[in-house]
């Protein structure tokens, strides 16, 4: 069993607190991962305020424990408090998850912005924040970033166009179960996607109704696959700090059905460009999680190039 583990993060908080601890206990555990950063700055404040004009947030906040979850001055990073920087507040902690063996790539540059307006944002509103985010990506590196994971799985034809330009080695910017070649308004791109095949923690622990560590831990353990691809998708918000635990017990269970965990770098670098399915790219809404997602839509007949 192969497990690439794709860790988000896209808060100030996250990056400071959740990171270090999650990157400590992966290389406790001798496993690899690939982190996604989001390059600009933390208005998280902004939706989780907005998001209480959705009914049933105040009860999610309290089943989540979203102010110990995200803290109080997450909550008003954005709002009443200016935003802070998420990667050049701490450029050497990225540059040490590199140091340690990490894959890095770029989760967006305003995660919120990307979330809640990419369709409202345009071509150029859209170039201009993955060219930030891969600008402050080279900045802080010192090399050009290879990989890019849209904020909150959104993606549209623009934004796959755009990225299809960079030169990146794949994306992950989906929801699906295999990797493949984006197909979207008649356009095929040629950057591979891989796309993310499990429920993150947050969504199955809002759905599920798991609500100990070991509920969750069996559950996860039985949703990977002995022979596909498992792509399993980590917040540093969620996993990096509260339920660091419990991810240490998935990681520990998957180790001793003999895992092997791989970056997602590894899995781009095998994929054969002329056998990679093409896929549209559709929309769907997942239990547990508000809004859209894109997902891995059906298969195409013909392999041709556009
Ligand atoms: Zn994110």
């Amino acid at each position: 069993m192969e497990v690439a583990l794709k860790i988000d993060v896209d808060t100030h908080r996250g990056l400071g607190e959740g990171v270090p601890r999650l990157a400590d206990l992966l290389k406790a555990e001798g496993v690899s991962a690939t982190f996604f950063v989001a390059m600009g700055p933390d208005n998280s404040g902004r939706a989780i305020w907005r998001a209480f004009k959705n009914p049933g947030f105040i009860s999610k906040m309290r089943r989540t424990r979203a102010a110990s979850m995200y803290g109080v001055r997450t909550i008003l990073s954005g709002t009443l408090l200016p935003p802070r920087a998420i990667a050049l507040a701490f450029p050497q902690i990225l540059r040490d998850l590199v140091r340690m063996g990490f894959e890095l790539g770029v989760h967006g540059y305003d995660h919120v912005r990307w979330q809640d307006h990419l369709d409202d944002l345009g071509e150029s509103g859209i170039s201009t924040e993955i060219d930030d985010g891969l600008e402050v990506y080279r900045a802080v590196t010192g090399t050009p970033a290879r990989s890019f994971a849209a904020p909150g799985w959104r993606a549209n034809a623009a934004s796959l166009k755009i990225l299809d330009a960079k030169g990146l080695a794949y994306h992950s910017d989906t929801r699906g179960y295999a990797p493949y070649r984006c197909a979207v308004h008649g356009a095929i791109m040629h950057t591979p996607e891989i796309p993310t095949t499990l429920p993150t923690m947050d969504e199955v622990m809002g759905t599920e109704g798991l609500h100990s560590a070991a509920a969750i831990v069996q559950f996860y353990l039985a949703q990977f696959s002995e022979s596909g691809l498992n792509v399993h998708t980590i917040h540093a918000e969620t996993e990096g700090r509260s339920q660091l635990e419990t991810l240490a017990a998935i990681v520990r269970g998957l180790r001793e059905r003999g895992a092997r965990f791989v970056r997602l770098d590894e899995i781009a670098q095998r994929l054969s460009m002329a056998e990679l399915p093409v896929c549209e790219v559709t929309r769907t809404v997942l239990p547990g999680r508000a809004g859209w997602v894109s997902t891995q839509g059906e298969k195409r007949g013909e392999k041709s190039e556009k």
